[in-house]
């Protein structure tokens, strides 16, 4: 196997809590149609659907479809004007048969246009700096001078102008969304395919909006990379900090691909930022079903204390004191429990360390003898009971305190 090494003399950020829970960075509110990101809100689910957008009841149906699992905000591309014209039609259908659903347009490529038209009808939209006033790469260039620079930057300021313009007078937000994979040519010969590039293509654009007084900003900085996006997301919000600026951040790893490796590196990414206090909207990009993504989402955010969407099950890996087929056991007590959003249920195979190891959960159910559980509230023991009838003793005793309700 290749080893990697790793510095061992990096610095402890400031802002690793040590007293067990999470300090979020201080952001303020961007409002998304009826959701808003940052402040003291919770951290938005967010995807984005993969129709075609000119599909427009394929588009209405992907949209709901993600709405209704619990995806708060959806992401559309709108690759082209009669993509942007397209997503007035979704919208509208979305509200006449549904209900608003916080839209956000993806505009790419010299997307001035477009992004001016998508506007009108979408809460947000998102621009990549480095795309959104394309430079054509010079195969032969070896220097961008100083005037080459500053006229680009002219020429972004001018197209960005008019979309600020019209997003501020809406009330509607943008995010600032860089890739790594997607620099512009001269942030590249600046600064090399480096986070810092990445940190001062989103502030070019920052600075222009902050000019016009338009504060609605979300930002991303992705790449495919894990350690590239910690580093780019960390350097942004140093940077912002030094700079007084407090605006929320979106996270993601891209092209993070399928599967449980897809999973487990985009928890890599979101899930160390959000522990350092850092992301106020997240998005899990997998090669599946976009569904699929909503999931991952809320088991980052469960599993960090940030939301609380689910019973938080606590379960004994088991070993060789397991009193019962513990895997059997919490599958029944899952499945019979998993409406109940809000409670902490704990499975221990054993009563040696199990009711110390609970976590304070609510519930306990242990095992205490052969053939026999304990079944707990919070630290207390309340009863034994064979294990046969185990699941539905604990069931009477959540009845008995009155947490049930019907599934
Ligand atoms: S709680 Fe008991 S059964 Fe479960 S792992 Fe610990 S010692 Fe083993």
């Amino acid at each position: 196997m290749q080893t990697l090494s790793t510095p061992l003399t990096s610095p402890v950020a400031s802002r690793y809590s040590t007293d067990g829970t999470i300090h979020r960075r201080k952001t303020r509110p961007v409002a998304v149609g009826d959701v808003t990101i940052g402040g003291s809100n919770p951290v938005v689910v967010q995807s984005m659907i993969n129709e075609d957008t000119l599909d427009i009841a394929g588009s209405v149906a992907g949209i709901r479809r993600l709405h209704e699992i619990g995806c708060e905000i959806v992401r559309v591309t709108v690759p082209s004007m009669a993509h942007a014209i397209a997503l007035a039609e979704i919208k509208h259908k979305l509200i006449a048969t549904y209900r608003p659903v916080p839209l956000v347009a993806d505009v790419h490529h010299n997307g001035m246009k477009i992004a001016l038209e998508v506007a009108k009808h979408v809460d947000k939209v998102r621009i990549n700096p480095g795309l959104y006033v394309f430079e054509k790469p010079k195969s032969d260039r070896t220097e961008y001078t100083d005037s080459e620079f500053g006229d680009i930057g002219d020429k972004i300021r001018e197209t960005l102008e008019p979309l600020v313009v019209s997003l501020r007078n809406q009330g509607k937000a943008m995010r600032i969304g860089v890739n790594h994979g997607s620099l512009a040519e001269r942030m590249l010969f600046t600064y090399g395919d480096t986070p810092e590039g990445m940190v001062e293509s989103a502030l070019e654009f920052i600075h222009i909006c902050e000019s016009l007084n338009f504060h609605n900003l979300v930002i991303s900085m992705k790449a495919s990379r894990v350690p590239v996006m910690l580093a780019a997301y960390r350097l942004m919000a140093e940077r912002m900090d030094a700079l007084g600026m407090e605006y929320p951040l979106h996270l993601g790893v891209t092209e993070a691909g399928d599967g449980e490796y897809g999973r487990i590196k985009s928890t890599a990414g979101i899930a160390t930022l959000l522990a350092e206090g850092l992301g106020d909207t997240i998005r899990v990009s997998l090669t599946e079903a976009p569904e699929k993504e909503i999931p991952v989402c809320y088991s980052i955010l469960q599993a960090l204390g940030l939301r609380k969407t689910m019973v938080e099950y606590v379960a004994c890996p088991s070993c060789g004191r397991t009193l019962f087929n513990l895997e059997e056991v919490l599958h029944k007590v899952r499945d019979a429990t998993n409406h109940l959003t809000g409670l902490d249920i704990a499975v221990m195979g054993c009563i040696v360390n199990g009711p110390g190891e609970m976590a304070d959960a609510d519930y306990g159910y242990v095992g205490k003898q052969a053939g026999y559980i304990s079944l707990y509230r919070g630290r207390e023991e309340i009863k034994r009971v064979p294990e046969a009838n185990g699941v539905e003793e604990l069931i009477n005793l959540i009845k008995t305190d009155g947490r049930w309700v019907d599934p």
